[in-house]
């Protein structure tokens, strides 16, 4: 039988609840136990995929096609498991599922409410989570701050979830604010006090506070923060902030938590098995060297619109011990430029990245035309593999009117266009391209060498592609088509033999990295960037 373990959050949002999540996933990995995450969306979204990355952050998209939020992608990293459909419940998708079962007639005769029908469905898919991955603990957390009213169903859910399931088999966590206010900076404990109040209102009292603070916890304040909030001393855990995210598991594997987690839930308490997570995040820490890797982006006033990009390069910069510094630049910032040089003049490596629409197009195709004369080591992933291939249709191939016909439906030069089966498609949620699909390489390339491998897969989210009738063309004039799905209808990879690293795919493999499987891509572009800088320097020297 699972036992579970529930997150919740208070005070304000943006306080890393899902690192915290993740974290307390970890130190149950450490001593070996399974831990299935799933996070429990207030919003009315079936899914993210339909939401702004301004405002929302990366759409994060499983193993088997579910556009999730951002957060799975730590629980993805954090724990080294792959989630799924399953692993993400929204007020919309529960709700969908509660109109359609009164539809059918499931519930004939009854008056259908929030309680129980809707707290039932929630706790059904909780545990659906339960007896598909046969985890030894599911970690469920709440997204949005305790008060909101669109997360009281959630609430009451788990409340009851606890009564059904024993108190011995389930874990409240509450992830709180403790900041520092006034000029000499005095530690308050009065906002984790209310929102802990505002919990125990609906029912529900945390067995553990997990603690933001960006100073050290003094015993008075553990003790006032035990007191009022009837937590015992050892379970006010201190979350300070990490110099990497990664650290902090370790920080809370210091402090007792990973004892206190297994101690509360009834698992045997078992050694951590820690050691290899220290040594990554040793490297993280204390990098030997530094570059700069640019993603230019159309979102990156949000660098969680990129937050898979941004890990996959602090996990390649910990497996080449370098601190890989991002510079962000908006696409729009090269077409308001003669210079592309400027913005890229000190760079070591170039990501292009995924995005929709027209705005900030010219932009990268501006960048891409120099990152291509000059040599940096280049990564374009979907969108940025898609205007790489329309830069080198326009500059190298001479066809001007080149484009995509998701910005001009009516392109006369469509060298990247709709996939055939996406041209009869209207309804936006859910219908692109989605999820892991295989894909052939070309033996001897630049991708068959970094991956090692003739047959990947990789997860998805598109609905254009390069068109075919134009792949003999751009092959003629140099550019190597790398991979293909194995029906040979779809570009998935492009590279430029002659330039020092050049690789483009259509897929995202920034899902698929992790701190102890760096992705062979980043790893690439990374060790690219470090010779980068290597030449650079010499040249500077000469
Ligand atoms: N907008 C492009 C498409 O739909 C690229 C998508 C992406 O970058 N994820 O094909």
């Amino acid at each position: 039988m699972a036992k579970y373990v529930f997150v919740t959050g208070g005070v304000v949002s943006s306080i890393g609840k899902g690192i915290a999540s993740a974290s307390v996933g970890r130190l149950l990995r450490h001593r070996g136990y399974r831990v299935a995450p799933v996070k429990l969306d207030p919003y009315i979204n079936v899914d993210a995929g339909t939401m702004n990355p301004f405002q929302h952050g990366e759409v994060f998209v499983t193993e088997d096609g579910a556009e999730t939020d951002l957060d799975l992608g730590h629980y993805e990293r954090f724990l080294d498991v792959e989630c799924s459909t399953l692993s993400s419940i929204t007020t919309g998708k529960v709700y969908r599922n509660v109109i359609e079962a009164e539809r059918r007639g499931d519930y004939l005769g009854a008056t259908v409410q929030v309680i129980p029908h809707v707290t039932n469905e929630i706790k059904r898919l909780i545990r659906q989570v339960a007896a598909d991955t046969g985890a030894d603990v599911v970690l469920a957390e709440i997204g949005g701050t305790v008060g909101d009213i669109e997360s009281l169903p959630f609430m009451e859910a788990i409340r009851q979830l606890r009564k059904e399931e024993g108190r011995e088999n389930t874990l409240f966590m509450h992830v709180t604010l403790v900041p520092q206010v006034g000029p000499w900076g005095e530690i308050k404990t009065k906002p984790t006090q209310h929102s802990v109040n505002t919990l125990r209102q609906i029912g529900i009292a945390p067995d553990v506070l997990i603690c933001r603070t960006d100073v050290p916890m003094p015993d008075d304040v553990r003790e006032k923060i035990s007191n009022f909030c009837d937590v015992p001393m050892e379970a006010v855990v201190e979350s300070r902030n990490a110099r990497s995210i990664y650290e902090v598991p370790l920080m809370y594997e210091d402090s007792g938590f990973g004892h206190l987690v297994t101690e509360r839930l009834g698992l045997e308490a078992k050694a951590p098995e820690d050691a290899e997570w220290r040594q990554i995040v040793d490297r993280m820490i204390h990098p030997k060297s530094a570059c700069t890797v640019a993603i230019v982006g159309k979102y990156t006033a949000n660098g969680d619109a990129y937050k898979s990009i941004a890990e996959a390069l602090v996990h390649a910069g910990a497996e080449s011990s370098t601190d890989v510094q991002i510079r962000w630049i908006e696409s729009d910032q090269f077409e308001n430029t003669a210079e592309p040089a400027q913005l890229l003049a000190d760079v070591d490596g170039v990501v292009i990245a995924p995005g929709f629409g027209g705005r900030g197009i010219e932009g990268k195709i501006a960048a891409l035309k120099f990152v291509r004369e000059t040599g940096i080591p280049f990564l374009g992933i979907c969108l940025g593999m898609q205007m790489a291939v329309i830069e080198y249709a326009r500059n190298v191939c001479g066809i001007e009117g080149a484009t995509s016909s998701e910005f001009d439906p009516s392109a006369k030069e469509a060298v990247v266009d709709v996939m055939p089966d996406q041209a009869a498609v209207s309804a936006k949620g859910g219908t692109m391209r989605l999820g892991q699909y295989p894909c052939n390489l070309e033996a001897n390339t630049l991708a068959h060498k970094l991956y090692g491998s003739t047959r990947i897969s990789e997860r998805h989210r598109h609905r254009y592609e390069v068109n075919n009738n134009y792949r003999e063309l751009l092959k003629e004039k140099g550019l190597t088509i790398s991979g293909v799905s194995p029906d040979y209808r779809l570009v998935e990879m492009i590279e430029l033999p002659q330039h020092p690293f050049f690789i483009a795919t259509q897929a995202h493999p920034e899902f698929k990295s992790r701190p102890n499987r760096p992705h062979p891509l980043f790893l690439g572009l990374v060790q690219a960037a470090q010779a980068h800088m290597a030449r650079a320097t010499s040249a500077s020297l000469a």
